[in-house]
């Protein structure tokens, strides 16, 4: 396990050395089989994976849940042993925001709907970081969920605009059975509002067979379908439904190519986001 920056440099000087390629997974810890998606995906597609674990708290908005996120280090240990034992990062906090640290990556556009309104220095927070465990890592490859679609939307962007040398990776979504999007964050859930929260994916391929079988177009009868579905349940209140270009995302009124439904909810304190990718043929 990886501690520090300078020793982290030396393991990628070392795979560069020796002609291996890094893929680099961050993650936030709490790693569940979305996580271990992506580090099989790295292991498939790189000689050398990186798995970094960090609680970053430059994206959790003053009255977020920091302080209770999920730490057990020594099952994610476990875990990743199951999943070809990567090298593993775990900076401390003044590791990656020593005393006067004092910059900010800010990325425009992407950034600013959907969970740019709800949570407006999040992406600041997340980019900050990301670029970090580039330049730390010399990643040749970095892997990524599509579960935080938007988050991919702004990474993309930020490797576009700020040249950096790295190719993104984006991995599908990994579903519990009943097709809830895994999250370190589902476990805060109580059993009542595990049973309630089925309906967000279910609204998403409810509004999927809106658009490819009965081949509507029109936008807000989508949106209206998708809100009744998840307002059965009693206890989510939603934050919002977006539809909207998968690239730029603006928000569409007709449904033509390409689609990506967002969705984000929240059940007591528990906030859960969750996405559906649609290609729509028409002739
Ligand atoms: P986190 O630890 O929540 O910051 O997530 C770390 C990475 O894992 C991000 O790229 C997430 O998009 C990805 N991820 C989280 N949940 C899932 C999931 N259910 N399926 C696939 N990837 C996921």
């Amino acid at each position: 396990m990886i501690r520090t920056i300078k020793e982290l440099r030396c393991w990628s000087r070392r795979q560069h050395n020796a002609q291996k390629r890094i893929g680099l997974v961050p993650t936030m810890g709490a790693l569940h089989e979305g996580h271990l998606s992506l580090v099989q995906a790295a292991n498939q597609c790189c000689e050398a994976t990186l798995v970094s674990i960090f609680v970053n708290p430059a994206q959790f908005g003053v009255h977020e849940d920091f302080h209770q996120y999920p730490r057990p280090l020594e099952n994610d240990l476990r875990l990743l042993q199951t999943a070809g034992s990567p090298e593993v990062f775990v900076p401390e906090i003044t590791e990656m925001y020593p005393a006067g640290f004092d910059a900010s990556v800010h990325i425009g556009g992407v950034t600013q709907p959907f969970e740019g309104v709800f949570r407006p220095t999040h992406f600041d927070g997340v980019t900050t970081v990301v670029l970090k465990l580039f330049l730390a890592s010399e990643a040749d490859l970095a892997f990524f969920g599509q579960k935080d679609f938007q988050q991919v939307c702004v990474i993309r962007k930020m490797v576009m605009d700020l040249n950096i040398p790295v190719e993104i990776v984006v991995c599908p979504t990994v579903r519990e059975p009943d097709g809830l999007a895994m999250s370190s964050r589902n476990r805060y859930l109580t059993e009542t509002q595990r049973s309630q929260t089925v309906v967000l994916s279910q609204s998403l391929t409810l509004a999927e067979k809106m658009i490819i079988d009965e081949k509507i177009r029109d936008v807000e009868t989508i949106r209206q379908k998708i809100r009744s579905k998840i307002e059965t349940a009693p206890d989510i209140k939603i934050d919002y439904i977006a539809i909207a270009h998968p690239k730029t995302l603006y928000e569409l009124t007709t449904i033509d190519s390409e689609v990506v439904i967002l969705i984000a909810a929240k059940i007591g304190t528990t906030r859960l986001i969750d996405n559906i990718l649609i290609s729509v043929v028409d002739n």
